[in-house]
């Protein structure tokens, strides 16, 4: 089976700086892949590239194809992207920018037609924002935003879709039903979801794989069971931390124990 993205040798520097390092792997069709790491690790340039939104070095082929032969419009059809948190002023209402993501499937007058208004109605109500949808972008909470967004993507009927920490400025609810949707989008629809998230949990939890980046190079990647591992959590975060498994299943549950619990004596826990 093809797989759904291919990356080989992949390397990328903003100026002089590297970020990533000959980087390779593959994603599976239809995998929920997650992308974790410490900050600056070059996740989302990583996810960026993937996009076709950086020129780096190496190869990336999506649906086994080189992602150059894609037009912009080819590649929206196939791939969507949720970027992290889109803080400036957007002078559109809510339904008006998810109707936007079925521009690459609409005809060359861009007008919609009933498949698209029930499209967008669908991803609406799919991410709990129909409520909102002639309310303006401006007058939404950031967690909201994000649901719009995301239900933008999700209109643009992708085979895969990149979220770039999607989770981020969600609350506990909106986190699980977020994690949960893409969870459906990957079993009924067989999207492919990779996402770069900094809850190791809900990574541990939802994904089928795992790529652990530290300075632009892979430092693991497999199910999370084997890239979780205590050592490799604390050589690459740097932190103290608690691994065993999960009360849900068979996945591993990671504590974080800062210095206030690894050194009760010192805070005046006894
Ligand atoms: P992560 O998502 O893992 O936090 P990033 O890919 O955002 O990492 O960034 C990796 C490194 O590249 C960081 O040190 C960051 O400061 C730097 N960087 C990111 N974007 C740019 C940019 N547009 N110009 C210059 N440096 C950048």
């Amino acid at each position: 089976m093809t797989a759904a993205v291919e990356i080989v040798r992949l390397s990328h520097a903003y100026r002089t700086r590297p970020v990533l390092k000959g980087i390779s792997f593959d994603i599976a069709a239809g995998d929920f892949f997650i992308i974790i790491g410490p900050n600056g690790s070059g996740k989302t340039t990583l996810l960026k590239a993937m996009a076709g939104l950086l020129a780096p070095q190496g190869e990336i082929h999506l649906m086994g194809r080189p992602l150059e032969v894609y037009t912009r419009r080819a590649l929206a059809r196939r791939l969507a992207f949720v970027p992290q948190l889109i803080t400036e002023d957007l002078p559109f209402t809510v339904r008006e920018v998810v109707l936007m993501g079925r521009t690459p499937h609409m005809g060359l007058l861009g007008l919609e037609g009933p498949e698209d208004i029930a499209q967008t109605q669908a991803a609406m109500a799919f991410t709990g924002v129909g409520h909102l949808a002639h309310r303006k972008m401006d007058a939404l909470s950031g967690g909201e935003r994000q649901r719009v967004f995301i239900a933008r993507a999700i209109c643009q009927e992708p085979e895969i879709i990149l979220l770039d920490e999607p989770t981020a400025a969600l609350d506990l609810t909106h986190q699980a039903r977020l994690m949960d949707l893409m969870e459906r989008l990957k079993r009924e629809r067989g999207v492919t979801v990779v996402m770069v998230s900094h809850d190791v949990n809900l990574a541990a939890m939802y994904a089928d794989r795992l790529l652990l980046l530290k300075n632009g190079r892979i430092q693991a990647l497999g199910p999370p069971g084997e890239v979780l591992t205590y050592d490799r959590i604390e050589e690459t975060y740097g932190c103290r931390v608690l691994v065993d498994e999960s009360p849900l299943g068979r996945f591993p549950r990671i504590t974080l124990v800062p210095d206030k619990y690894a050194h009760p004596e010192k805070s005046g826990r006894s």
